[in-house]
């Protein structure tokens, strides 16, 4: 898919940021691009709008930039799983682990319901603690059944898409 080239070369890379030795995946150049960041809501809409998804749930900040126009082309609801003490109502929480500490994710009591099929969307997966605390947090909620598939489900995000599909070594996770 020609998209894939252009939306990765859109993604500005930078050395030592936020601290020496990480290589910061930069989404904010590929947001200054109308056509790369429209392809790459549509490669998600075409990915995910015939499964039955009923749920996009967004992570802070950057699955808020992504989530909610996917979400509006397929035809479900956004849920924003937020840092903590950001949600007025009542709330889930689940603590994961950083690199250095931890941190907490919250979600709404009640934005899902029993027997729903949710996309989580972010922006990138490095090591994986956020995207499992968020499948965590879709799994505590009250009788939720939630769907993971790494190939068509839940997780995968187009940056570690494109960073897995164009990684010799990686390639077959999502092949
Ligand atoms: P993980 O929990 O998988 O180790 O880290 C993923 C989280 O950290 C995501 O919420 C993502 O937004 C953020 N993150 C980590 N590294 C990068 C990066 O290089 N670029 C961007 N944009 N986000 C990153």
């Amino acid at each position: 898919d020609t998209r894939i080239a252009r939306i990765s070369s859109a993604i500005r890379v930078i050395p030592d940021f936020p601290k020496p030795g990480i290589l910061f995946q930069d989404i904010t150049t590929l947001l200054l691009d109308p056509r790369a960041f429209r392809d790459t809501i549509d490669l998600f809409v075409e990915r995910y709008k015939d499964k039955n998804i009923s749920v996009v749930a967004g992570i802070e900040a950057r699955g808020f930039i992504f989530g909610p126009p996917i979400a509006l082309a397929i035809g479900a609801k956004f849920v924003p799983m937020r840092k903590p003490k950001k949600l007025p109502g009542e709330v889930i929480s689940e603590e994961y682990s950083l690199e250095y500490g931890t941190d907490v994710m919250e979600m709404h009591v009640g934005a899902v319901q029993a027997g729903e099929r949710a996309l989580i969307v972010d922006d990138l997966i490095a090591t994986g603690g956020t995207l499992c605390a968020a499948i965590r947090l879709l799994g505590n909620a009250e009788n939720f059944n939630f769907y993971i598939n790494m190939r068509s489900g839940v997780a995968c995000l187009l940056i570690l898409h494109i960073i897995f599909t164009t990684h010799p070594n990686n390639g077959d996770l999502f092949n």
